[in-house]
C-alpha cells in the first residue's frame, strides 16, 4: 500500500467517524463541533507544519492536501468543505507569518480550536481581485480597516480572517497587503449569505477595524502575491475535491444500474446505459490524473505549474458536474428527491466552477501560457 493509498484510507475512516457530527450541524453556518472533531482525529492538524500547530515537519504538499480533499469529497462534502476553508483561512499565515503569528493565530486554526477565513473577495471585485478596494489607512500605530468584503467562506463566524486590504490607491496588485484580523474585532461585522447548496459564508463590514502592524503577514503591499501563493497550492486540490464527489456520483450510478429493473432486467444490460457509465468512469479518471499532475508540479516546484493547475481545475470541475449530471439521468426521478446524494451533489458541484478562479479565468491563464510558450 502506498503513502496515498494509506492517507487515503485514513481520511475516508475519518470521514466515517464524524458523519453524525456533520449531519447535526445547523445548514449554512460554521459547525465547530465538526471542526473539532476533524482535529481530534488527527486530519487537520496532519495538513500544517508543527511551527503552526500541525504533526508536519513542513507545510503540507500538493498532492496530500489533494488526497485529503478527494477522499472526504467523496465521502462527506460537509466534512470536506470545513477542512478545506481552514486551511485556505489559516495557510497565508503558514506561509508568510511569523513564527509568532503562527504559534498564536494558525495553530488554534490546526487545533480545531478556532475557525479561519481567507477575505479576498468584495462587492466590486471577484476575478479581478488585485483591483480590490477595501481601504487600510494607517493612522500612525497601525492601520484602520473600512470596507466590506462578500462570499467569504466562514463568515461572519470565523474567529480568524486573513484580510487582503488596499494600502497604496492606484497601484494595484503592487498595493494590497495581507493583514490578519480577530473576528471579535471592534468595528467588525457581519451577515450569513444563502447559497443554492447551503456553505457556511458571509459578508463582512469593517467600519475603520484597528489592526497592530505586527498583525500584518508579510511585507506591506505584497498581499496579493501572498493570496496568489495560497491559491497555487489550494487549487489542484479543488480539483480533487469534486473528482472525490464525482466518483461518488459514479459508484452510486453503477450500483443503481446493477439493481434497477426495466423491460425485465437490469438497465446496466441497456447499452446506452452502460456506456454512459463508461464514458463517466473514463472522463473521471483523466480528471484525476490532471489533478495529480498539477499537485506533483507544484511539490516539484515546476515553472509551468500555473498552466497545470488551471487545466486541472478547469477541467475537473467541468467533467464532475457532466459527471454528477449523467449519474442523475441514470437514476432517473430517485435521485431528484430531496435528500438524495445526488441531488446533494448536483446542488453542490456547482460553485467550484466559480470559486478560486472560474472556467473562464483558468482558460485565460491556459492561453496566455500557450502564447507565452510561442513568443
Ligand atoms: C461557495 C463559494 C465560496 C467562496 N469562498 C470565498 C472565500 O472564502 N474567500 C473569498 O475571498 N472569496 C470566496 N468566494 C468568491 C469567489 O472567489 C468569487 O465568486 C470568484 O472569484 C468570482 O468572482 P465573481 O463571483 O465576483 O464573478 P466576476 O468576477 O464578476 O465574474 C463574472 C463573470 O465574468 C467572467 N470574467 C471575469 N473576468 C474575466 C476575464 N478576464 N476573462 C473571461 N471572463 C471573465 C467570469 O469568469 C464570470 O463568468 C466564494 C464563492 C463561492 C460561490
Amino acid at each position: 500500500m502506498t503513502d496515498r493509498d494509506q492517507l487515503a484510507g485514513f481520511a475516508t475512516a475519518v470521514a466515517g467517524k464524524v458523519a453524525p457530527i456533520a449531519a447535526a450541524g445547523d445548514e449554512g453556518r460554521v459547525n465547530r463541533r465538526l471542526i473539532r472533531a476533524l482535529a481530534d482525529e488527527g486530519l487537520l492538524p496532519g495538513l500544517f507544519p508543527r511551527r503552526a500547530g500541525g504533526t508536519r515537519e513542513a507545510g503540507v504538499s500538493a498532492v496530500d492536501l489533494c488526497v485529503v480533499r478527494e477522499s472526504l469529497g467523496r465521502a462527506s462534502t460537509l466534512a470536506e468543505n470545513a477542512i478545506a476553508i481552514q486551511a485556505l483561512g489559516a495557510y497565508p499565515i503558514v506561509l508568510a507569518g511569523s513564527d509568532e503569528q503562527a504559534g498564536r493565530f494558525a495553530r488554534p486554526v490546526a487545533r480545531g480550536e478556532a475557525v479561519a477565513a481567507f477575505a479576498l473577495t468584495e462587492p466590486g471585485v471577484g476575478t479581478d481581485a488585485g483591483a480590490l478596494e477595501l481601504r487600510a489607512e494607517t493612522d500612525g500605530k497601525g492601520f484602520r480597516l473600512t470596507g466590506t468584503k462578500v462570499f467569504i467562506s466562514n463568515a461572519p463566524d470565523a474567529d480568524v480572517y486573513t484580510i487582503f486590504a488596499r494600502t497604496t490607491p492606484g497601484a494595484g496588485t503592487k498595493g494590497i497587503t495581507a493583514f490578519i484580523v480577530n473576528g471579535d474585532a471592534k468595528g467588525l461585522s457581519g451577515s450569513a449569505q444563502h447559497l443554492l447548496s447551503p456553505h457556511p459564508i458571509g459578508r463582512l463590514e469593517l467600519d475603520g477595524v484597528f489592526v497592530s502592524e505586527d498583525r500584518i503577514m508579510g511585507e506591506v503591499d505584497g498581499g496579493f502575491r501572498l493570496a496568489m501563493r495560497t491559491l497555487d497550492l489550494f487549487r489542484p486540490s479543488v480539483g480533487a475535491s469534486v473528482v472525490g464527489m464525482a466518483q461518488a456520483a459514479l459508484d452510486a450510478a453503477v450500483a443503481h444500474a446493477s439493481t434497477r429493473q426495466a423491460f425485465g432486467r437490469p438497465i446496466k444490460e441497456f447499452q446506452a446505459v452502460s456506456h454512459q457509465l463508461a464514458e463517466m468512469a473514463t472522463r473521471l479518471e483523466a480528471a484525476r490524473a490532471l489533478v495529480y499532475a498539477a499537485a506533483e508540479a507544484y511539490d516539484r516546484g515546476d515553472q509551468r505549474v500555473a498552466r497545470r493547475s488551471a487545466m486541472a481545475k478547469l477541467f475537473a470541475t467541468e467533467i464532475a458536474q457532466q459527471v454528477i449530471d449523467a449519474a442523475i439521468q441514470v437514476h432517473g426521478a430517485v435521485a431528484l428527491e430531496r435528500g438524495h446524494l445526488l441531488e446533494h451533489l448536483y446542488r453542490e458541484v456547482r460553485a467550484p466552477r466559480i470559486y478560486e478562479g472560474t472556467s473562464e479565468i483558468q482558460r485565460e491563464i491556459i492561453a496566455r501560457d500557450l502564447f507565452r510558450a510561442r513568443d
